[in-house]
């Protein structure tokens, strides 16, 4: 039996937006890596950073296997790797990936890894077999990952024992700086904890950085992003 802790995340519409990017396709073909630089986050990368590194040290493996532009050009496909190792240490430095295989275009995926893939494109998950999973709400589906055990006889799922991360109070906050009314959820046992005088850190584990900011500064995430500026990945 092999059990197939390992978790690979494709990174085109999967979780970085290059698709939405304007010009996309023609700045690709005029090699010109601008659109992997700029694109946009598909998801919260404060909270997939949050559950990769859970995951990781639950002992899973955590992968990126992406292709380079679908483009003929040796010199450029290499500037699109770098693009892309650059935009995964700037934009999610917190998450150290086991292996960040970034592979010419049309590179079979399987032969790279296994495991559990994520990955937007349907031929891919169709040539990864079992383990492959679209990326619709992307975040819930790896923090509901069940360990893969592969047997001679195919594949068994094991659930595992969910973390207590029960928010079952709803913390209403006045933003100093613009005033809008923004929630942040929590356990209330952590939040009596906190009240105590417990560290907002140790208290809020399951917390962004963003979200403790707003309890303790009271400021909302917009404000917080003008005023910090960037990302807000822990
Ligand atoms: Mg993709
Ligand atoms: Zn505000």
């Amino acid at each position: 039996m092999t059990e197939l802790r390992t978790i690979n995340l494709d990174m085109d519409g999967t979780f970085v937006d290059l698709y939405g990017v304007d010009g996309w396709l023609d700045c690709l073909l005029n090699k010109d890596t601008t659109p992997y630089e700029v694109a946009r986050p598909l998801v919260n990368f404060s909270a997939l950073a949050r559950v990769l590194n859970n995951r990781q040290k639950k002992g899973y493996t955590i992968n990126v296997i992406s292709w380079t532009a679908k483009v003929d050009d040796d010199d450029f496909n290499a500037r699109v790797a770098i693009a892309k190792l650059n935009y995964l240490a700037k934009r999610l430095p917190s998450v150290h990936f086991d292996n960040i295989f970034i592979v010419p275009y049309g590179t079979p995926k399987h032969q790279l890894a296994q495991g559990y893939l994520f990955d937007d494109e349907e031929p891919n998950r169709k040539a990864w077999g079992e383990g492959a999973y679209n990326v619709e709400n992307l975040i819930d589906q790896i923090k509901k990952l069940a360990w893969q055990i592969k047997s001679s006889n195919g594949i068994i799922r094991y659930k595992e024992r969910e973390v207590n991360t029960m928010r079952d109070i709803k913390i209403e906050i006045t933003c100093p700086f613009c005033g809008a009314i923004h929630f942040v959820e929590v356990a209330e046992r952590d939040y009596n904890a906190w009240w105590n005088g417990e560290l907002a850190q140790r208290a809020f584990p399951y917390l962004s950085a963003t979200e403790r900011e707003q309890l303790i500064s009271q400021v909302c995430p917009k404000c917080q992003e003008s005023i910090f500026g960037g990302e807000d990945d822990e």
